[in-house]
């Protein structure tokens, strides 16, 4: 189970009330956005004085947030549910496989309520209605940049909900909708408290971050009696003014991306672009009907590293895809090659029910996606070798994620939690969670680093 509960307070007499909120159990399933919107549920529910119960026993109802994207999601949330059912019994669910609210009835009839993606008020409503809530003043002890899931040091910033694309594999914009950006000043205003707050690191996601504003037709808002775009741009400048670290996720290669490189190079937002590129071939890139898949890519990539020289890129591909031919498949692996992406994860295409690519001809067999996959997967570690040998001897800055008896964990700014490498500092255990050192390279492998900390 996910939880977050607020740091023990000094001992005080509490009124006998107080003393006993109602508890909810939460367990969080999927990618960073549903990360967020169990984030905002859970500060909503803290916000109203319920406590967050780290156990199912301790729990007067459990939330499920599921994940509704593969089959293999839908499965594992199908699962929580009925485990949250076994071990509680009250279960409300929540999230993308709300969507298939017959599917779930289904299997659990038990289930107290059902909800989509990014419904808080109806979560929150179905909460009030399980167990309800105590009306005290006194119980708004949330901190005011909200409660969040991740470590202290570092926190997701979702900008905007749903995507205006219709990529063949993905079902997200029929779960999620179209695109809708929040107003610029929301979303800086919840940056400037989440430093305030002690984050070091934002990450900035969405379904198409690149195309933040677009439906708001970049919309001026008021933050604190000055108006902020909703740009992409002028988002980037206003979040590379707060002395934080600032990456960007889920970016596609369009032309105006090439404007927020020079703040790259300045050192205002980190040298990283995550850019889902998912092939490289026209031919595949044109069955996925993937945005900007027209862009001369491997020239914009020259560029923005004639820019900023110490640009990382991120990825994501999936090879497997119906069509794909040997050719196309040889023809991504060159484009890796030349790409020299720092980082690269790979699927097996697999088909997720009520996706356009299922009617596709030409489905490839198992076993020659695997194939490809273990073949893709050794050209990028080639790469991403290559491309850490070279830190060796530098001093870089590393962003302290956890330190134990052994020494400390942290990252680069070439690597993003969760999905990048990390940096290890053996021995070193005079650090905390949350600082930010210099350390020189010593030793790099395909995934990491190994640094000393320099005075
Ligand atoms: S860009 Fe494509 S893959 Fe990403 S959410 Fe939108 S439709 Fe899905």
């Amino acid at each position: 189970m996910t939880t977050n509960e607020a740091p023990a307070a000094k001992t005080v007499a509490m009124p006998e009330k107080l003393a006993n909120p109602p508890k909810v159990g939460f367990v969080s399933l999927g990618c960073p956005k549903a990360l967020v919107d169990s984030e905002r549920i859970i500060t909503k529910l803290r916000s109203e004085g319920y406590a967050i119960a780290p156990n199912y026993e301790g729990a007067d109802a459990v939330v499920v947030n599921t994940c509704g994207f593969l089959d293999s999601a839908k499965a594992e949330s199908l699962e929580a549910i009925g485990e949250a059912l076994n071990e509680n019994g009250r279960v409300i669910v929540t999230g993308c496989l709300g969507n298939d609210a017959d599917r779930i009835r289904s299997e659990y009839p038990d289930v107290l309520a059902i909800t989509g993606p990014h419904q808080y008020e109806a979560v929150v409503s179905a909460v009030h209605e399980a167990v309800p809530p105590l009306h005290d003043p006194y119980l708004d002890l949330v901190p005011p940049e909200g409660l969040r899931l991740t470590p202290r040091h570092y926190a997701y910033l979702k900008i905007s909900e749903g995507c205006n694309n219709r990529c063949t594999f993905c079902i997200i914009p029929g779960i999620r909708g179209d695109l809708k950006s929040r107003p610029a000043s929301h979303v800086l205003t919840e940056a400037e408290r989440l430093v305030a707050a002690g984050v070091k690191e934002i990450l900035v996601i969405s379904q198409d971050t690149s195309a933040y504003g677009l439906d708001i037709k970049y919309a001026e808002s008021n933050l604190r009696g000055r108006p902020v775009k909703a740009r992409f741009y002028d988002l980037c400048a206003e979040l590379g003014k707060l002395g934080a670290w600032v990456r960007l996720h889920y970016v596609y290669p369009y032309p105006h991306v090439d404007e927020v490189i020079p703040m790259m190079a300045d050192g205002l937002i980190l040298p990283y672009l995550d850019i889902p590129f998912q092939h490289a071939s026209p031919s595949v890139l044109k069955a996925m009907r993937r945005p900007a898949h027209q862009e001369k890519t491997l020239e914009r990539i020259a560029r923005w590293r004639d820019m900023c020289p110490d640009l990382a890129l991120r990825s994501t591909f999936i090879v497997g895809f119906p069509g794909e031919t040997e050719e196309d498949f040889s023809l991504l692996l060159d484009w890796v090659r030349e790409a020299r992406l720092a980082r690269a994860g790979c699927f097996r295409y697999e088909p997720v029910a009520g996706a356009i690519a299922n009617d596709l001809p030409g489905a490839v067999p198992d076993e020659v996606k695997e194939e490809r996959w273990h073949r893709f997967m050794a050209v990028q570690q080639e790469v991403s070798r290559k491309l850490l040998a070279k830190k060796v001897g530098k001093e870089i800055e590393v962003l302290i994620d956890e330190v134990d008896e052994e020494g400390a964990l942290g990252r680069s700014k070439w690597d993003a939690p969760e999905i990048d490498g990390s940096v290890f500092l053996n021995g070193d255990t005079d650090v905390a969670a949350g600082d930010i050192v210099t350390a020189r390279v010593a030793h790099a492998d395909e995934y990491d680093l190994w640094a000393e900390r320099t005075p």
